[in-house]
């Protein structure tokens, strides 16, 4: 898969790339990321990016000339062009499942009060927010989808860890994880856990975690695959029952 991320700001966003299993993915050649400076493709002595917004209402906007010229010298047959913006469709698991599909992603980073509108009308196929809050650049809300989407390339984990476990993919949050020692400030791992009966630490992990997300994220529960078992389970949370830290359920 290929990724190029459009930025002012190419130092800011080229050591994270660079570094741990985006890095990683990149040196086996499992994403082909690269980081493109809007600069170059700005035109004039003075390559400038961006302008005052007509209308009034201060605050610079990046000029559509040099974002079209980039994506049209970087576009592929296949690329999808994904725009971040505060106010796009929020990035979830399941948008970094759709994107790692793709097999060329450019993916834009704004900066300032943002882009151009012709921009987003006329160059963007989608357009991205990780949340709703405000941040100052684009680079780090693509830093994030390059991530997400990197870590669900098949081979880019390796063995440190499998992207179908994590939270959201099962619909649900992760349940809680322990490593060594056993007993740490008075605190014991769950004695489940060491029991070595596999079938009995399923039934506990699938109960905390149904505990986690009923507790934390119950917006989830309503799209989440849930069978009887787990239904009764919501059930007696509802009735203010615990599933006890230790006992499978
Ligand atoms: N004036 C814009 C607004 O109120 O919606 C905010 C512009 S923000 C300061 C500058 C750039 O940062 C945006 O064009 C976008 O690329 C990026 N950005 C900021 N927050 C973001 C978020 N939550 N999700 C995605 N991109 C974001």
């Amino acid at each position: 898969m290929r990724m190029d991320i459009v930025t002012l700001f190419p130092g800011m966003v080229e050591p994270v790339v660079s570094a741990s299993i985006l890095g990683r993915a990149r040196a086996r050649g499992l994403v082909d990321i690269r980081v493109v400076n809007l600069r170059d493709y700005a035109e004039g002595r003075h390559r400038v990016t961006d302008d005052y917004q007509f209308g009034g209402g201060g605050g610079m906007v990046l000029k559509p000339e040099p974002l079209f010229a980039a994506v049209e010298a970087l576009r592929t047959p296949a690329a999808r062009v994904v725009l971040t913006d505060p106010r796009g469709r929020r990035f979830t698991q399941q948008v970094a499942a759709e994107l790692a599909r793709e097999s060329h992603v450019i993916l834009l980073a704004g900066r300032y009060e943002g882009v151009d509108e012709r921009v987003t009308a006329g160059l963007a196929d989608d357009v991205l927010s990780i949340g709703d809050y405000v941040l100052t650049g684009g680079e780090l809300p693509a830093l994030v989808v390059a991530d997400a989407v990197t870590r669900l390339l098949p081979g880019a984990l390796g063995a440190e860890g499998a992207a179908e476990r994590d939270s959201f993919a099962s619909g649900l949050l992760e349940p809680p994880q322990y490593t060594r020692p056993e007993e740490f400030r008075g605190a014991r791992v769950p004695d489940v856990l060491l029991s070595g009966d596999h079938a009995r630490i399923a039934r506990w992990r699938r109960a905390q975690a149904l505990w986690l997300t009923w507790k934390r994220r119950p917006d989830l529960l309503a799209q989440a695959e849930l069978d009887a078992g787990d239904r009764r389970w919501i059930e007696r949370f509802e009735r203010g029952e615990t599933p006890s830290s230790d006992a499978a359920p």
